[in-house]
């Protein structure tokens, strides 16, 4: 890459362009020798700075009409959509997915924003009750600053997915984007921010201070976090010290339970699409794999030749269908947990087909690999693994399976998988968690619509999605009128 192809980015605060003369690098988890932008470190002062420029902007955002909130951000997307296929390259760059994943993410942000603005108008209407005495008014009113704090995983759709909600509500931004992803995500950003007032969307980068000066400064009345569980816990203190509104989705450790009438062959090309998509780094992949124990060897076998398929390779690379990992710190994890398992006396199966050999070690590349004979209280099977490496856990009967399933501190999403859809229903109430497929491990396009997303236990705290995720962003204000006294 040429050095005027970096891209340079500074914060962005109260519609101005901010440096603090510090910049850290982005690299590409692909090519790694390779920077690909140089990005503003901030400071706490850039934090209070972008926090009081939100503020200020509040005063007057919260009263502009619904519909006139709707018709930016409608017009926002359009935009976006414009800048889509460069924003889905420069993803892949500094993320490291497929073009394919990058294109499907920042379509999902896009689409997230028109969905916000579809559902806003009727939920944020006023309900109104009346009887002989009194009358009552329930007001949906935004919060204030809203602190967005986003992962590297899927940048573009997370972030959007707390853009769309936040603003159409009536509350102004501060974003911190992950330092591993953040340049699509930011020039995203930046081109909706032109369509809404100075200070409504700003933006701060860095780690460090940056971080907890967010989520402890006292004018930010609601964050919403996506990361993981022990950034989630920092995060959940930090929010106690001015008693903050907080969401939180975190880490996720998605058990797959295919039960003893399922056809192995059926569900394995099926099972592979909640595995691997962006080489495992999706808080609701399936992360482990309960099998019948009288099954394990046929679905072991089948499952390794389904995977066998993939082949590892650059995200621009259009013959790839496996990226490498975003971070140095979890290819280490990924590489160790796959050792420890060869260690522990385990069957590991390093699958797969390596495109570009010569680039291999430039990147963070990791075969895809199935386990099996791994105990149940393996670190493979109860941390999650968050890449391309999953276990298989035979179990004796439906008592077990779900004890199993549910013996983490993790409950994102789960599946269940097999032929009587009565007795998948039926085992599906009894999992801990906040999402349940039945025969895939993702969301149908009715699913997109209707199902509230989040975990429970230490997965998370609030939903996102649908009304039940816009409700996330507002207070309620009570009002009663006694009609007996005082009358005009
Ligand atoms: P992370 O927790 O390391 O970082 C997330 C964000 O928090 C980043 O922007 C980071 O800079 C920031 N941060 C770090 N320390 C902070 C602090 N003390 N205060 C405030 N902010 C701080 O997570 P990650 O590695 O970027 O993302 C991967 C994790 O995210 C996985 O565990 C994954 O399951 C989870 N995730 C969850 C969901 C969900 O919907 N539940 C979705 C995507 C990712």
């Amino acid at each position: 890459m040429t050095k005027e192809s970096v891209i340079k980015l500074d914060m962005f605060i109260n519609h101005k362009d901010v440096s603090t003369g510090k910049y850290f690098e982005v690299r590409d988890p692909g090519r790694y020798s390779e920077v690909v932008g140089l990005v503003a470190t901030g400071s706490a002062a850039n934090v209070n700075d972008a926090v009081c420029a939100a503020h200020a902007a509040f005063q007057s955002w919260k009263n502009v009409p619904l519909n006139e909130r709707v018709e930016r951000l409608l017009a926002a997307a359009a935009e976006l959509d414009k800048l889509s296929a460069e924003l889905a390259v420069t993803l892949v760059r500094e993320q490291g997915m497929l073009l394919r994943e990058t294109t499907r993410d920042v379509g999902n942000g896009i689409k997230s924003l028109r969905e916000v603005a579809t559902l806003a108008e009727s939920f944020m209407q006023t309900e109104e009750f009346e009887d002989e005495e009194s009358v009552v008014r329930v007001e949906k009113v935004p919060r204030g600053v809203v602190a967005a704090i986003v992962p590297w995983n899927a940048p573009m759709g997370l972030t959007m997915g707390k853009v769309g909600p936040a603003l159409v509500t009536g509350n102004t931004l501060v974003i911190k984007p992950s330092p591993f992803a953040p340049l699509a995500t930011s020039q995203a950003l930046k081109t909706i921010a032109a369509f809404f007032p100075p200070g409504v969307i700003n933006i701060i980068h860095g780690e460090g201070e940056v971080g907890p000066a967010l989520t402890r400064h006292p004018l930010v009345r609601k964050i919403s976090f996506t990361g993981g569980t022990t950034t989630g816990k920092a995060v959940m203190a930090a929010a106690a010290e001015s008693v903050k509104s907080i969401t939180l989705e975190l880490g996720g450790n998605d058990p797959a339970i295919i039960l003893d009438d399922a056809v192995p062959s059926d569900v394995v090309p099926e099972l592979i699409k909640g595995i691997f998509p962006r080489s495992g780094q999706v808080c609701y992949a399936v992360k482990r794999v309960y099998v019948p124990a009288g099954m394990l060897d046929t679905f072991f076998e089948t499952l390794c030749e389904a995977v066998d398929q993939f082949k590892v390779g650059y995200g621009l690379d259009e013959r790839a269908t496996l990226a490498p990992l975003n971070n140095r710190n979890q290819y280490d994890f990924v590489k160790g947990l796959i050792e420890r398992a060869k260690q522990s006396g385990a069957t590991v199966r390093e699958l797969g087909k390596k495109l570009d050999v010569a680039n291999w070690n430039n990147g963070y590349y990791v075969s895809p690999t199935v386990v099996k004979d791994v105990a149940p209280s393996a670190e493979l099977v109860l941390t999650e693994q968050f890449g391309p490496v999953i276990p298989l856990i035979p179990y004796e009967s439906e008592e077990q399976v779900l004890q199993m399933a549910n013996s983490t501190e993790y409950g994102l999403a789960s599946s269940i998988w097999g032929r009587d859809v009565d007795r998948a229903f039926r085992l599906s109430s009894r999992i801990e968690a906040g999402v349940t497929f039945i025969n895939s491990h993702a969301r149908t396009a009715l699913g997109e619509r209707h199902m509230p997303f989040g975990g429970v236990k230490q997965s998370g705290i609030g939903r996102v999605r649908t009304t039940v995720g816009l409700a996330e962003y507002i207070e309620y204000h009570a009002i009663s009128l006694n009609k007996k006294a005082c009358r005009p």
